[in-house]
């Protein structure tokens, strides 16, 4: 994991601002968000090391660690295992969906007495535009302070946030990570260089593991080699126009994050200890994929690859993916992940995920001369998610899902806020399960 550097601690909010310093962006980003769910939620965690996870088994991974348990070197993705050995106190959580959705819904009500909000870009991140007189360096400062306590005082002490102020939002979400938890760190458009020059290109928000080592390779490492860069020599660094727009937002040019830019669509789901066989793991991959579908055909994309990721039991994985002309048909895809599954070793599966990407919006497809005509298919599976939508989940299925409903739930990731209906689900779900057993 990437440090920043110290120096940007507390001296960031005091430095002495530029009088011509302009501030555009705030950014409020919650710090450890489910974890201080759960600390607002139960007193008696607060103060002490805390790891939500997906069910209460050693072999399972945390999802996300409270700032207590982040100290002992808890991460998101370190088996259970391993975080009780480091940190022998830590008090491990299952995950409650509806409940990080209902604080969700209470934080954006809260900043919105402060401050209009511009776009929702996660489940604990919210971009907000200045204006007038706001975009003054000390006003700003008072706005983000005052923000970051109404939430507190609002939605729960340890609700504790980390702003970002700076001329576009990447700037401010780079800021906003800058210093963590409970976080202020301002960046006008003149200190981008002298402020966050020296950190990694990995600090850059959609810079992954693979873009960081593509880079590197081409000498390419920190903020300050990227603000180097003419446009033409960016594009060729990315291979695409991407490479002039992240260029030109590092300088502070005006870029806006697209909310809901998706990339990719993907579901991954930790098996139940009675899943862990080929057949039953099979099953929840085509329930995960039938999910990933919706809402494929949902954002008007088709997709032309599908990944398939198995963890097992002994650790080793299994990832595979197979390319294809564009499609949002179920169907086909079931069939491309079946082609795919046959590839894998008869190990005990303990983890699956399935991801779709390389989208084309659905106005952009244009049928080839030597594809087949699906449409018709795709426009079953559009009535189908309209009917299910209306009636409840699983109103029309597919047959070889019926039986799996319970199983693969959704599970938040930080990036994609579940709609609300999809919750509505969950909650019937969960309240039918606690009825049952009470
Ligand atoms: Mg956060």
């Amino acid at each position: 994991m990437l440090q920043h550097p110290s120096a940007y601690s507390k001296a960031t909010e005091s430095s002495q601002a530029p009088s011509s310093a302009h501030l555009h962006w705030l950014l409020l980003d919650l710090n450890s968000f489910f974890a201080s769910c759960e600390q607002q939620e139960s007193p008696e965690l607060r103060g002490r090391p805390v790891a939500v996870v997906p069910l209460k088994s050693d072999s399972t991974s945390v999802l996300a660690a409270s700032y207590e348990a982040k100290k002992y070197g808890i991460k998101t993705g370190m088996r259970v295992s391993d975080a009780r050995r480091i940190c022998p106190g830590i008090q491990f959580v299952e995950t409650h969906h509806r409940l990080y959705l209902e604080y969700h819904h209470r934080i954006l009500e809260a900043v919105e007495e402060i401050i209009p909000i511009h776009s929702v870009l996660s489940v604990d991140e919210v971009a907000c535009e200045l204006t007038g007189s706001q975009k003054q360096v000390s006003k700003a400062l008072d706005l983000a302070r005052r923000l970051k306590k109404h939430v507190q005082n609002r939605v729960g002490i340890c609700l504790t946030s980390s702003v970002g102020l700076g001329p576009n939002t990447l700037i401010a979400k780079m800021a906003s990570d800058m210093q963590k938890p409970d976080g202020l760190v301002w960046v006008s458009k003149q200190e981008i260089e002298k402020k966050m020059g020296e950190l990694s290109i990995r600090c850059i928000p959609g810079i992954g593991s693979r873009m960081e080592s593509h880079l590197n390779r081409i000498q390419l490492y920190k903020v300050s080699d990227l603000l180097k860069l003419s446009p033409g020599q960016a594009r060729s660094a990315w291979g695409s126009i991407l490479g002039i727009q992240i260029v030109q937002a590092l300088k502070g040019e005006h870029y806006v994050y697209k909310a809901g830019q998706t990339k990719s669509i993907g579901h991954e789901h930790v098996l139940a200890p009675e899943l862990r066989n080929p057949q039953k793991a099979f099953e929840v991959a085509l329930k995960l994929l039938d999910k990933a579908c919706v809402r494929l055909r949902k954002n008007k994309f088709r997709c032309r690859r599908l990944q398939l990721a198995i963890r097992f039991v002994d650790s080793s994985r299994f990832e595979n993916e197979v390319q294809f002309s564009q499609t949002s048909d179920t169907g086909f895809l079931m069939k491309q992940l079946k082609f795919l599954w046959d590839l894998t070793s008869y190990q005990t599966p303990l983890k699956v995920g399935i991801v779709l990407s390389d989208f084309e919006n659905e106005g952009l497809h244009q049928l080839s001369f030597f594809e087949q005509d699906n449409s018709r298919r795709e426009k079953a599976f559009q009535a189908a998610d309209q009917l299910n939508e209306k009636y409840g989940k699983d109103t029309v299925s597919l047959a070889n899902l019926l039986g799996m409903k319970n199983q693969a739930k959704g599970g938040i990731a930080f990036a994609r806020v579940p709609p609300k209906e999809e919750f509505n689900w969950l909650q019937n779900k969960s309240s039918a399960k606690k009825s049952s057993s009470s």
